[in-house]
């Protein structure tokens, strides 16, 4: 049988493993997975109390309005109900973007190693791919080549802080760059680790608000399976102009968001608390992470996320990592980036020792 052509050039997106399919493979007690980037500290209070209380909805189809939740949204970050769609995962919403602007005439932008969802959407449609030389993002090398390919560029993503490298650029540069961009290519902000940036440093702080009543041409996306612990639920989110969210709601399949993960993100966005001790704590943790590398020679880049990248020279991460799994414990291997590195999500304390434990025992063979 033949496929749609573009098909063929995909790469099928490799998830994190599952905790209970690797503990039954390898016959082990105890999986610490540290693969996705999830919140360590399970899923909050609230969110629990109100999928439980919600439960017996299941037999309904959820408000497609999603009202209550747009609300709630709307009122965080100052934007009008008509300014938010709500995605099964922000994934849903590079999705809307990447079919309202591309096709196989058409290209989208990225630095050199990002989210390897923008390149399978892109793909479905045929779109051509830049990148830039550089792996991290150097806004004068996207700024060059947009300028060289401006006539086929119509969506670049930035993804700030970047997955999988960690690295994060300043607003007032990203604010700067966009000025510079045509009002005809759509620019991406995948923010789904800008609460941690900014947590860590105000300058990578990404106002929605602020960057929709500047730019007409953005989409700001958020979402709920890092920081608020829901990545089960799949709920995340964009933010634009009227008219790109319109526009993105011509292709939004109805109840695309289950009842039960509306109601879970609404409390889960009341759980200051929750939210604060993530933040803390993941940040404390880092420490950790980078006192370990600079103790065992290994390079990293600085992260703004709740994950950190090591990458090897004479170690093999496919190697390391297949070791790891034996042990029980889950990290993404990044060479299918491209880069003998990997990536590891920042856990409890207990995890990480844990982590820390095993890793050096291979490490040192
Ligand atoms: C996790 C992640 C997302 C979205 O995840 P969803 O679970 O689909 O909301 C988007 N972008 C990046 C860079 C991510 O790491």
């Amino acid at each position: 049988m033949k496929f749609n052509p573009f098909l063929e050039a995909i790469k099928t997106y490799e998830s994190g493993k599952d905790i209970d399919l690797i503990a039954k493979e390898y016959n082990l007690k105890e999986v610490i997975k540290l693969a996705s980037n999830e919140n360590p500290y399970g899923t909050s209070l609230k969110a629990k109390e109100a999928i439980i209380k919600n439960a017996h909805l299941a037999h309904l189809y959820p408000d497609d309005t999603m009202i209550e939740l747009k609300q709630a949204l709307a009122k965080k970050f100052n934007v009008l109900n008509e300014n938010i769609i709500i995605g099964s995962g922000s994934d849903q919403i590079i999705e809307y973007a990447v079919y309202a602007k591309l096709d196989h005439m058409k290209a989208y932008l990225q630095c050199g190693v990002s989210f390897a969802m923008y390149e399978i959407y892109a793909k479905q449609v045929g779109a051509k791919i830049y990148k830039t030389q550089s792996l991290v993002h150097d806004l004068e090398q996207l700024c060059d080549l947009y300028q060289k390919h401006k006539n086929e560029i119509k969506i670049i993503f930035l993804c700030l802080p970047n997955n999988p490298l960690g690295e994060c650029l300043d607003k007032k540069d990203v604010f700067e760059f966009i000025g510079k961009i045509d009002k005809d290519c759509l620019v991406v902000i995948d923010g789904a680790y800008n609460e941690f940036a900014s947590f860590k440093d105000k300058n990578k702080f990404i106002d929605p608000q602020e960057l929709i009543l500047n730019f007409q041409n953005v989409v700001y996306l958020g979402t709920f399976s890092k920081l608020y612990g829901l990545g089960g639920m799949r709920v995340g989110y964009g933010i634009a102009s009227q008219k790109i969210i319109n526009t993105f709601y011509k292709l939004r399949a109805p109840f695309n968001v289950t009842n039960l993960s509306l109601k879970a993100a609404f409390a889960a966005l009341d759980d200051k608390e929750f939210v604060e001790k993530t933040l803390k704590n993941n940040f404390s943790q880092m420490k950790l992470y980078e006192e370990f590398a600079r103790k065992n020679e290994i390079s990293y880049i600085e992260s703004y996320t709740n994950f950190i990248t090591y990458f090897f020279d004479k170690k093999n991460s496919t190697d390391l990592s297949e070791k790891l799994l034996k042990k029980g414990i889950i990290v993404r291997n990044l060479q299918s980036y491209g880069l003998n590195a990997i990536r590891i999500s920042i856990g409890t304390e207990y995890e990480n020792s844990r982590f820390f434990e095993e890793f050096l025992q291979i490490f040192s063979l």
